[in-house]
């Protein structure tokens, strides 16, 4: 079986590929290492199951593969409002691009949406017959919009050409691997712990996620990709939804309790509470997230120690 991965050199793509080399799968990587990066990827060139290319999405590319994994595009709002326009690319011409391939080789086709976009559905838990509150023209509409479209596209192919598509929303994926300077609130908030710094909680701190640790992903893309389930689903951990303020001190309590929490302008259009619904992936793929918070920050401390070191 010859699996492609979009965005391979990202964060949740270099645990699926090392998830996918253990099993003894060929990959390919392709990445244009706009925000992951080649050193990361590079690990595994001397693995004679594994090819690296460096290609943008953007541009067709005519590769005979039996499953594509499509991870690519920029996830952060730091990485992604950086670069508004390329992100819209490559969720409408990339995903495109993708689709043609799988139709081409009749490769099974498995996209990361995500809960952006749900957008702010205000107090409510979203599942996946919400059909979202978002902005079309906010400065997270690139990768919200994106999301939304690249989905749209899958389903069209769907529909008209038979492509055999998976489609998962993903919510607040954190770990082991997650770049220093990627921009998410678990990253930043063990960095700034990790370097003595104050905890920089953007609003007051009372919006609320749900983390879901990367080990429970990669085992859900996984049995999303190996069933026969083509609507999308979410794949994300509800049990410990969690506000920002409350995660902060947590982390804090777990490196130097000392520290001090500030305060500075809430983002535009940051949703006020992220937590999914998972009964369809429970049911329907039997699947549901092992990991709690607790242990997940453990791990996830632990790799940036050393990173500092
Ligand atoms: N956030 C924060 N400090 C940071 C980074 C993020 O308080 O250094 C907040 C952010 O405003 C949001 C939440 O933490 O309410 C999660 O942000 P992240 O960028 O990780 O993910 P997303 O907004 O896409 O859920």
């Amino acid at each position: 079986m010859i699996n492609l991965v979009s965005g391979g050199a990202g964060f949740i793509g270099r645990h699926l590929i090392e998830k996918l080399l253990n099993l003894n799968e060929r990959v390919i990587c392709i990445d244009n290492f706009s925000s992951g990066s080649k050193v990361n990827a590079e690990k595994w060139v001397s693995n004679p199951h594994f090819d690296l290319l460096e290609h943008d999405i953007t541009e067709y590319i005519d590769l005979k593969i039996d499953r594509i994994w499509h991870l690519a595009c920029p996830a952060s709002p730091y990485h992604y409002q950086k670069q508004p326009i390329l992100t819209s690319k490559i969720n409408f011409l990339g995903t495109y691009n993708l689709l043609k391939l799988a139709d081409k080789y009749n490769a099974r086709f498995l996209f990361t949406s995500s809960s952006e976009i749900y957008g702010d559905s205000g107090n409510e838990e979203q599942n996946e017959n919400f059909y979202g509150y978002l902005n079309p023209v906010g400065k997270r509409s690139c990768y919200g919009e994106g999301k939304r479209i690249a989905e749209s596209l899958c389903f069209d192919f769907y529909r008209h050409n038979n492509t055999d598509i998976r489609v998962a929303r993903l919510f607040n994926v954190y770990g082991p691997n997650m770049s220093r300077n990627d921009g998410r609130v678990i990253s930043n908030f063990i960095c700034q712990a990790l370097q003595g710094k104050e905890i920089n909680i953007y609003g007051d701190g009372s919006q609320t996620r749900s983390f879901c640790y990367v080990s429970d992903i990669i085992s859900g893309l996984l049995k999303l990709m190996n069933s026969s389930y083509i609507d999308p689903i979410n794949l994300g951990n509800p049990y410990q939804e969690i506000c920002i303020k409350k995660l902060a001190k947590l982390i804090i309590n777990k490196i130097d309790p000392s520290l001090d929490l500030k305060f500075s302008s809430l983002p535009e259009g940051d949703p006020k509470m992220r937590k999914p619904n998972i009964l369809n992936a429970k049911k329907f793929i039997n699947w549901e997230p092992l990991i709690n918070l607790n242990s997940g920050l453990e791990y996830t401390i632990n790799y940036f120690k050393n990173v500092f070191e």
